[in-house]
């Protein structure tokens, strides 16, 4: 697939969307955006800054307050939403070969995330007609209710893994709620989401109410975290930045949702149907090169089947085709840059000087033409131990650790056994022992007998150190809601709390 074919019809240098209007950074400054899968730039796009992410806050906080946003009505905003998705589901394959350039993913995967983004705008525009709040029987002669309300001017931070759809999980909830958006994709992934930024000028937003700004995370997010004008900032991405934002954010009290890393459990147990648990610990890690969230990065499985399950899942991982996402055949792709290609390579270093076995991969892959992309081979540690980095720390890589067991306590003490809690699996055939198994994990997110399946309708979120709050279903659209206690005397005379003397 031609990168050009997808470019030309957009200026040479993409724009930023402030206040209804296509513009360029106000320090005119450029960056180039690379295609992982060969190293190629394939787009320079305008790298916005602190005054720029200024002046969008500034149009979102005027579209709320006087512009009168925050008094649209929920059914124009369904419609608003419903339009955006109907244009996104005629254009799907040119979205996903966008997310497959810019991002390495292959074919099939962004043809999935475009499916799942228009899903995400036709849910949320449900969700904003339904009714919200309740009412109190309380005594005394009040009419006590409660009514949700948006929370106003919101920012929004993605990361680049999945760069449409990450970005759409925030802008839909967020409008049907009623709130403005000043949105930032990650600076390696911008393309889709300029793009879909031309479906949103075209359906017909009042200006300000949603606005994107590109840039580093340094300046443009820095200042979404920080400006006392945004009432809350949506955060999806690393730990460490997450902690960085909500130490921003605390200066102000600004509301904070943070969706960040994992280093998620596995569990397989014996008794589990073996042909489905190595086929969903290959998907649980491999999908998305690695680089999910919820990636289920450490194997825990049972001593007793480790012989017959390790060969399998080692020469089923031998197996897997790497290469261009463009390429239909291709079921992996390139890591997103030669910076985290590195980093990943780094800890596969680590994990080997900390006395872990590499059963296979381990590679950076230069042959079949690959060498000039950011490709790594699908990688498999056993004899690992608790405190090793490579069992710690998020790789956000091809990389499995294989970690073993004799009890469930045991298993469970090892799938608990880091700051993370983003999600977690159990492949068992016992019903008993799988429900005791998840009720003791601390996760977010969990599945028996599958891995990594995700519905718009369920709340997404981690405990511990991945995250605060929840994203998509009831509960992510009540993120961008606030709560109001009203209550109406229906017996208007003075209380006589204060004698009239
Ligand atoms: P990252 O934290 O490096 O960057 C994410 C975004 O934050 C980017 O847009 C970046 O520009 C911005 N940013 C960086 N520094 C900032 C700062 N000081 N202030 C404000 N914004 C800043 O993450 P990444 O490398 O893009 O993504 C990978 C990480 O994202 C992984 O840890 C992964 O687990 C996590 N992730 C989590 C979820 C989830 O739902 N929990 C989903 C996808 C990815």
């Amino acid at each position: 697939m031609d990168a050009k074919s997808f470019l030309t019809g957009l200026d040479t240098t993409q724009k930023m969307y402030i206040d209804g209007k296509w513009v360029l950074s106000s320090s005119q400054e450029t960056r180039e955006v690379i295609n992982p899968a060969t190293g190629e730039v394939i787009g320079i796009v305008t790298e916005g800054n602190r005054d720029d992410a200024k002046q969008a806050i500034a149009a979102a906080r005027r579209a709320f307050d006087t512009d009168g946003w925050q008094d649209s009505k929920a059914r124009d905003r369904a419609d608003l939403l419903n339009k955006i998705a109907d244009r996104l589901e005629q254009r799907v394959e040119e979205f996903a070969s966008l997310d497959t350039l810019n991002n390495g993913k292959p074919l099939r995967e962004s043809r999935y995330d475009v499916a799942d983004a228009v899903n995400q705008f036709r849910y949320f525009a449900g969700l904003a007609t339904k009714p919200h709040g309740v009412t109190y029987d309380v005594p005394d002669d009040i009419q006590a209710m409660v009514v949700r309300e948006p929370i106003g001017v919101v920012g929004q931070i993605i990361p680049w893994n999945y760069p449409l759809v990450m970005a759409t999980q925030k802008i839909a909830p967020a409008i049907a709620a009623g709130c403005t958006i000043v949105i930032k994709p990650a600076e390696q992934t911008p393309l889709s989401l300029i793009r879909l930024f031309e479906i949103i000028d075209e359906v017909g937003f009042p200006p300000g109410v949603i606005n994107l700004v590109l840039g580093a995370g340094e300046t443009v997010g820095a200042e979404l975290s920080e400006s006392p004008l945004v009432d809350k900032v949506a955060f999806t991405g690393g730990t460490d930045t997450g902690i960085r934002i909500m130490k921003a954010a605390a200066d102000t009290i600004k509301k904070v949702g943070l969706e960040l890393g994992g280093k998620s459990p596995n569990i397989v147990f014996a008794d589990a149907d073996f042909e489905t648990a190595v086929d969903y610990a290959l998907f649980g890690i491999f999908a998305n090169q690695g680089e999910v969230c919820s990636a289920g990065s450490r194997l825990i499985l049972e001593e007793t089947l480790y012989d017959r399950f390790v060969p399998e899942l080692v020469a089923r991982a031998k197996q897997i085709t790497v290469g261009l996402g463009t390429e239909e055949a291709t079921e992996m792709g390139p890591l997103i840059s030669e910076e985290h290609m590195n980093r990943v390579l780094y800890y596969i270093e680590e994990g080997k000087k900390e006395g872990a076995t590499l059963l296979c991969g381990g590679r950076r892959i230069m042959e079949n033409g690959l060498d000039k992309g950011f490709f790594v081979e699908p990688t498999i540690f056993a004899d690992t131990t608790p405190e090793m980095k490579i069992v710690q720390e998020e790789i956000f890589g091809p990389v499995l650790v294989i970690q073993t067991f004799k009890t469930e306590e045991e298993a469970l003490a090892l799938a608990n056994g880091t700051k993370y809690g983003l999600a977690g699996a159990v492949f068992t055939t016992d019903v008993a022992k799988a429900h005791r198994v998840i009720k003791k994990l601390r996760a977010g997110i969990t599945w028996i007998n599958t891995y990594h399946p995700t519905f718009n309708e369920a709340p997404w979120g981690g405990y511990k150190q991945s995250g605060i709050g929840r994203e998509l279903g009831t509960y992510g659209y009540d993120e961008y809601l606030e709560i109001k206690q009203i209550n109406v005397n229906l017996n208007v005379q003075p209380s006589g709390w204060f004698q009239k003397k």
